[in-house]
């Protein structure tokens, strides 16, 4: 049997469903993240586009470009604003699910690493295993928020 995860956004109009595990979890603290959360960091869920389903609700989109030059395209509740999901041109065939926004137990997934390291808190402190990368892995000196 497959497991299945269901979530939401913060008003309930938006409902979604996974289908097995995400390909990655990271926790993300660019300043993209910081800015679509109010937060210190997003939380990354990427599954592949087949392992999503949007059950209801109307999800607007608005994308920007990072500062390498990609897409970004976040997609949220057009009632209540809550950014559920969404995909980056650097991911193609990924979808991204924001990890605070599943139903309970929320933190059903593994978290693997940390991302954009750089830009976090004096007072964040990372815990122990984890993958940290100061921006994006592989390209050390491009800030490319989003994974
Ligand atoms: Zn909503
Ligand atoms: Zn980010």
């Amino acid at each position: 049997m497959t497991h299945a995860h269901e979530g939401g956004c913060a008003c309930g109009a938006v409902r979604y469903r996974t289908t097995g595990k995400p390909v990655r979890v990271a926790l993300c603290a660019c300043t993209w993240c910081q800015k679509r959360t109010g937060g210190a960091f997003g939380i990354s869920v990427y599954f592949n586009d087949a392992d999503v389903e949007f059950l209801q609700g109307s999800l607007r989109k608005h994308r920007l470009t990072s500062d390498a030059g990609r897409w970004l395209e976040s997609r949220f509740c057009e009632a209540c604003g809550t950014t559920v999901t969404w995909t980056l041109e650097l991911r193609p065939g990924w979808t991204g699910i924001a990890g605070g926004t599943f139903d309970q137990p929320t933190y059903w997934y593994d978290l693997e690493a940390v991302v954009f390291a750089r830009s976090m808190p004096d007072w964040m402190v990372i815990p122990d295993g984890l993958d940290v990368h100061d921006a994006m892995p592989g390209h050390p000196s491009v800030t490319e928020p989003g994974e």
